[in-house]
């Protein structure tokens, strides 16, 4: 038994008839990710939750590996098992095939909402502390109206108090799946309603209006439009990187990764790559990461000698890990001599390398301080930088 305490069980074993041809809507793709893949990615990132269990219909193994693809080999993913006849039964299922597994909690999803994001999981994770079970909800604000097959209005239905729910839903782990037991051939409609049934308490969470369900086939244009606008809400954040590396004796520098002949060498931490340190303090200046020293001490023997290029990959890798991109980077290096000029394509090629964006995106100029100061004195080579970073807003 692993140490599970929070697991998802993400429920994919509809067949979708409403969702017109195509095949089931979960292993449809929307922009180019089949929404169960969209939906899986953001439970499997979610640093509170431990696994991720997905219920799929019998005859959509096939379809499932093809949709998941590199999510297969997530570590939190469960192998998925084959639900039942109904929505119902197939989470009951889910809940049976955890049990072995001792979670606490268990949040309960529909693949077909693939715009579920962290902060909601969170808010319903976090009522859990209070609650037996939390859903995640929106109130009504549409007038509501009553009407026969004749689609005549008999009434307007007060909308006070109601709610549109939605998934995920939460609930501890041990009463939803007695209530699941205790709910069998009751075809309710949801899990809240099965935790209703057993006169579980159940708290309504604020969930988000992006968090639609594609249920037909006129959804997906819907959802596209509403990825569009997602990914177009990023933010630019700027930060500035300055280094400084006194000469010694020696035969050459290196610069942006980059070797050039000179009559000395940098001292320092490191390969003492002035520009390059500079450039990873601005990319971590950018994503408010402290500085080049915080991550790697010069006090720590294990970085003595290292590459700077190690220093430059943690930064590209941390704005990675916020689905950021490295937007530009501008150096300028700051010296008498050497020469950057005949260098300066090279440069950019090597930093374009390490953090994995085209060479288009990097700037390196160099300038001297009119033979003023310790640069001017040929005392030591001084570097500046600036990153540009997209981040998404909700980073
Ligand atoms: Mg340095």
């Amino acid at each position: 038994m692993i140490d599970t305490k929070i697991i998802a069980i993400i429920v994919a074993a509809g067949r979708g008839a409403r969702a017109g041809a195509g095949g089931p809507k979960q292993y449809r793709s929307l922009a180019g990710r089949a929404v169960i893949a969209r939906s899986a990615a953001v439970f499997l990132d979610h640093p509170q939750i431990d696994a991720v269990r997905i219920i799929i219909h019998r005859d959509d193994r096939s379809e499932y590996d093809a949709a998941m693809g590199e999510l297969l080999f997530h570590a939190k993913l469960l192998e998925p098992v084959f639900g039942g006849a109904e929505r119902q039964d197939s989470v009951c299922i889910g809940l049976e095939s955890i049990e072995d597994q001792g979670p606490r909690r268990v949040l309960i999803h529909d693949a077909a909402r693939p715009f579920i994001d962290e902060r909601t999981i969170s808010r319903v994770i976090d009522a859990l502390n209070t609650n037996d079970g939390a859903i995640a909800a929106l109130p009504v604000h549409d007038t509501l109206k009553r009407s026969g097959t004749d689609k005549l209005i008999d009434t307007t239905v007060s909308r006070d108090g109601l709610w549109r729910a939605q998934t995920p839903q939460g609930f501890q782990f041990d009463k939803i799946l007695a209530a699941h037991r205790n709910a069998a051939g009751q075809m309710l409609t949801d899990d809240a309603a099965v935790a209703e049934a057993s006169g579980m308490q159940v708290a309504l969470i604020a969930g988000s209006p992006d968090n639609m369900k594609i249920t037909q086939a006129q959804d997906f244009g819907m959802a596209e439009t509403l990825l569009g606008r997602k990914m177009s809400k990023m933010e630019y954040r700027t930060g500035h990187g300055f280094d400084v590396h006194e000469f010694e004796d020696g035969d050459a520098v290196i610069l942006c990764g980059v070797e050039i002949v000179h009559e000395k060498k940098l001292k320092g931490h490191s390969d003492a790559d002035a520009g390059m340190h500079a450039l990873t303090d601005a990319i971590f200046g950018a994503i408010s990461e402290g500085d080049i020293g915080d991550h790697f001490p010069p006090s720590d023997p294990q970085w003595k000698g290292v590459g700077s290029e190690v220093f430059l990959a943690r930064a590209r890798d941390l704005v990675a890990e916020r689905k950021g991109r490295i937007t530009h980077c501008d150096v300028t290096i700051i010296c008498e001599a050497p020469k950057i000029g005949p260098h300066r394509d090279k440069m950019r090629t090597a930093l374009a390398d390490i953090l994995e964006i085209e060479s288009s995106r990097i700037s390196v100029k160099a300038t001297t301080t009119e033979q003023l100061g310790f640069a001017g004195r040929r005392e030591g080579i001084a570097a500046m930088a600036t990153a540009t970073i997209a981040l998404p807003e909700d980073a």
